[in-house]
This record gives C-alpha cells, sequence and structure tokens, in this order.
C-alpha cells in the first residue's frame, strides 16, 4: 500500500518509519528543508531509542523515502496521514488548526484516485469534518474520505508503543474507508492488537479524554504527595498500596515535579477549551491545570527552602532537562520553568542532559552545560534531579556529596531515598511527598 506521511516530526516520523516497517511503501514529508536533508542523509533529526536502526532498514529495503514536496508524495497515494503539529493557539488555550488545515488544503490539489485523508495529530471535536469541507472545496473533483486515527504513542517508547498499541483508535464515515485503515493496520490487527472502530467525533474525543485522564492521574497523585509531606506519610508507599489495586493500576501513579511534554499541557487546555466553547466547562481538567501549576512552583520554592532562601551565588547542578528520559523533547519540561527561576534568584546553574542539549541550548539561556554529574557537582552548593535519566538513577552519591561545596540534593523524582542520601553524606535532602531531612 503506498502511503504519504505529512509531518515528519515525533509522530510522523515514528509511523511512517512503522509502517514502511509493516511492509507498506511510505513517503515522509516535511515542509521544514532540513530535517528532510537530514534524513537523507541518514540522520535522525530526534531522539528516539531504535529509530535509526528502523529507519536504515527501510530506507535499505526501497520502501521509505523522505522529501519537501508533498504533491509528489500524495500523487498515487491510498492514504495520506496529516501529522502536523496542533500546538496552544496564543491567547485562548484552543488547539491551533492552521498547520493540519495548511496541509489539507495542499493534499485536495494533490490527490489523484480515492485516497482516504486521515489525521494522525490531536485534533478537537468536529477537525475531521473541516479538513473534508476543505479538501472537498479545494477540489471538488477530489475522490476521498477522511479518517481519524489518534496517535497514543510515548516519546522514548515510540516504536515498541506504535508496534504493540493497547488499542487502534480509527474514527470512518464508511466501510471502504474503514477497510482501507483495516489494511493499513492489518500486521498489527493479525497479531491480536485490537482496532476500535468508532464514528469521527467519538475517536477525536477519545484522544482527548485519554490525555485528561493521565494528566488527571499524574496531577492527582502529585496533589496526594504534597498533603503526605504535611501529615508525614511517605507517597512512595501511598503509591505502591494504591497501585496494587486492579481499578486504580500503577501507572502514571509517581509523584514528581508536574507532567509536562509536548501533549498533556496543550491537550489538557484545549480540552477545557472544547468544554467553554460547548458551554460546558470541564471542571476536572480545569483544575488539574491549575493544580500542575502550582505543583511546578512549588518545586522551586523546595529548591529555595532547601537553600535557606539563598540562591544568589549559589552554585546549582541540575540533572537532566528534558520532560522525561529517553527523549530529546524539551517542550513543556519542568526545567523551563525551574531553572530560570533559579537563575532569576541569582543562581549559577550547570546542567547536564544525555539528549537535551541540543534543543536546550537556545530554550535556557544562561546555564553551563557540563558532560557528566560529577563535573556538575564539582564545587556546587546544591544538587537538583528533574529528569530520571537511566544514567541519573544509580549514582554514586558519596562520590558526588564529597565534591560539593554544600551537599544538597533536592530529588524531584524520588529516585533515592533520606536514608540513602544520608549514608552518603549529604546534609540536606528533599523530595517530593516524603520526609525531609536538613
Ligand atoms: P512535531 O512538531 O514534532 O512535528 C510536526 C512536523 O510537521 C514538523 O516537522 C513540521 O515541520 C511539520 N509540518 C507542519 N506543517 C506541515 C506541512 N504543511 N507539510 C509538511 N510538514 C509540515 O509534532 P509531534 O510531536 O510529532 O506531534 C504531531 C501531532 O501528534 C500533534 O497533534 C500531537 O499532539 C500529536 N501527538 C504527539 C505525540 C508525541 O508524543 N509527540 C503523541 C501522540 C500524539
Amino acid at each position: 500500500m503506498k502511503i504519504a506521511m505529512i509531518g515528519t516530526g515525533y509522530v510522523g516520523l515514528v509511523s511512517g518509519v512503522c509502517f514502511s516497517d509493516f511492509g507498506h511503501d511510505v513517503v515522509c514529508v516535511d515542509k521544514n528543508p532540513e530535517k528532510i536533508a537530514m534524513l537523507e542523509r541518514g540522520e535522525v533529526p530526534i531522539f528516539e531509542p531504535g529509530l535509526d536502526a528502523l529507519i536504515e532498514k527501510n530506507v535499505a529495503a526501497g520502501r521509505l523515502s523522505f522529501t519537501t514536496d508533498l504533491p509528489a508524495a500524495v500523487d498515487g497515494a491510498e492514504a495520506v496521514f496529516i501529522a502536523v503539529g496542533t500546538p496552544t493557539r496564543r491567547g485562548d488555550g484552543h488547539a491551533d488548526l492552521s498547520y493540519v488545515m495548511a496541509a489539507a488544503e495542499e493534499i485536495a490539489h494533490a490527490i489523484t484516485g480515492y485516497t482516504v485523508v486521515v489525521t494522525k495529530s490531536t485534533v478537537p471535536v468536529g477537525t475531521n469534518r473541516q479538513v473534508e469541507e476543505v479538501i472537498a472545496k479545494a477540489n471538488p473533483q477530489a475522490e476521498f474520505d477522511v479518517a481519524s486515527n489518534p496517535e497514543f504513542l510515548r516519546e522514548g517508547a515510540a516504536i515498541e508503543d506504535f508496534m504493540k498499541p493497547d488499542r487502534i483508535i480509527v474514527g470512518v464515515q464508511n466501510d471502504r474507508a474503514a477497510q482501507v485503515m483495516a489494511d493499513i493496520y492489518r500486521p498489527l490487527y493479525l497479531r491480536e492488537f485490537p482496532i476500535i472502530t468508532t464514528d469521527l467525533e467519538s475517536a477525536e474525543m477519545i484522544k482527548y479524554a485519554a490525555n485528561a485522564f493521565l494528566a488527571t492521574k499524574i496531577t492527582f497523585i502529585n496533589e496526594i504527595a504534597a498533603l503526605c509531606e504535611r501529615v508525614g506519610a511517605d507517597i512512595k508507599q501511598v503509591s505502591k498500596g494504591m497501585g496494587r489495586d486492579g481499578r486504580i493500576g500503577n501507572k502514571f501513579l509517581h509523584a514528581g515535579p508536574g507532567y509536562g511534554g509536548s501533549c498533556f499541557p496543550k491537550d489538557t487546555k484545549a480540552l477545557a477549551r472544547i468544554g467553554q466553547d460547548h458551554g460546558l466547562p470541564m471542571q476536572i481538567t480545569e483544575t488539574v491545570i491549575k493544580v500542575n501549576d502550582e505543583t511546578r512552583r512549588r518545586m522551586i520554592e523546595k529548591i529555595t527552602d532547601m537553600m535557606d532562601g539563598h540562591l544568589a551565588g549559589k552554585t546549582v547542578a541540575v540533572l537532566g532537562v528534558t520532560f522525561k528520559p529517553n527523549t530529546d523533547d524539551m517542550r513543556e519540561a519542568p526545567s523551563l520553568t525551574v531553572i530560570p527561576a533559579l537563575i532569576g534568584a541569582g543562581a549559577r546553574v550547570r546542567v547536564v542532559d544525555p539528549q537535551g542539549r541540543r534543543e536546550g541550548e537556545a530554550l535556557l539561556p544562561g546555564v553551563h552545560w557540563m558532560d557528566d554529574a560529577y563535573k556538575a557537582a564539582q564545587n556546587a552548593d546544591a544538587l537538583v534531579i528533574l529528569t530520571e535519566w537511566n544514567e541519573f538513577r544509580a549514582l554514586d552519591l558519596k562520590r558526588l556529596a564529597k565534591r560539593m561545596a554544600f551537599p544538597a540534593m533536592a530529588d524531584l523524582r524520588n529516585i533515592y531515598s533520606a536514608q540513602d542520601a544520608r549514608r552518603a553524606g549529604f546534609a540536606r535532602y528533599v523530595s517530593v511527598g516524603r520526609s525531609d531531612y536538613r
């Protein structure tokens, strides 16, 4: 099957590469010529474990190619996926659909023969119908259907998630489009990963409802963590005890510095906006957004308190700036709130991240990039763990404490314990939802 993937970012690139691995003929399109040039040179513009090898394999097999020429890619394609960004629109929280609609218009002029135009981007309810209208208006002769196929992959585990999804959601209006979608996903379907076929609106809603639910779960445990600190409970024990309940489940139940990333912040805001537009405020989601902002602020207070309120002239070593491990994505990362606040209070900030520097250099002006945690800790007055990369999970705490000017650690991912830190010689240790010591 011939597929065109419009938008070669975290979702489009992974989806396109995985489809080619299924055996389909895939052309990935992006309007960013640098991205395409890199891919054509065999370089991967994002960090995603396993992606480079899968690209190499499928390019070599002749099933995968990259271009900036959208019309050429769409010409003759049986399915065209729209996987462009849908960031928050400035000012009102609504998803910005300008990239989706621009892509739809371009696709309209390039369609030849029956084509299913599939929206993979996360879009508000009603967008697929708008895409349909845009195409029909731009090219009344076009023979096409639209389909909604929201994506649930997680950055850092994207290939595994795409190849072994809990479910595939396909929103369609007729059997013909459903059949094309079934043919595309047949390799997964044969391996018993279920395709759930819905109407367009339900498919669009599933994605927002799922993301808002997960953001709520994270925020709930973060709020319980704040209360644990007040009452002397330990959030790790509480999460474990809650998570063993099959009705609750143990995933997304880890307290931390608040959710970030390219999806939860913008999708919760977009859902809240959809509710307001329809006269039905999404009260839970609106509260989640507020509590998450407060959680971020609480982290800054924690670090400040740990340093007795004196950050001016102090050196702080921050471990991890990406919004989570195994990605280079910095969008809405907690580091983007925490680090500027530290610098604003007069601290000198050193930063270590295995993949964050490429994106982070422009986003975090004034920090000093270092290549390992021990060097960053040399003569530092505080150590802050913001992202739980594997290489920060088994640090030699003794070695770290020894080289610091003042051994204080804010472990905002609860990797270590007060006991570990004390034993290693740390004078202060703060974490999230557990007793600190000083
Ligand atoms: P991204 O910003 O990494 O990639 C989008 C790409 O689209 C960019 O490379 C951009 O240059 C390109 N583009 C924009 N307009 C174009 C056009 N007209 N023609 C060709 N290329 C164009 O975005 P992303 O993180 O991959 O997200 C894409 C969509 O998928 C969003 O709606 C997002 O909400 C959704 N999503 C993302 C994730 C994730 O983990 N990143 C997971 C699930 C769903």
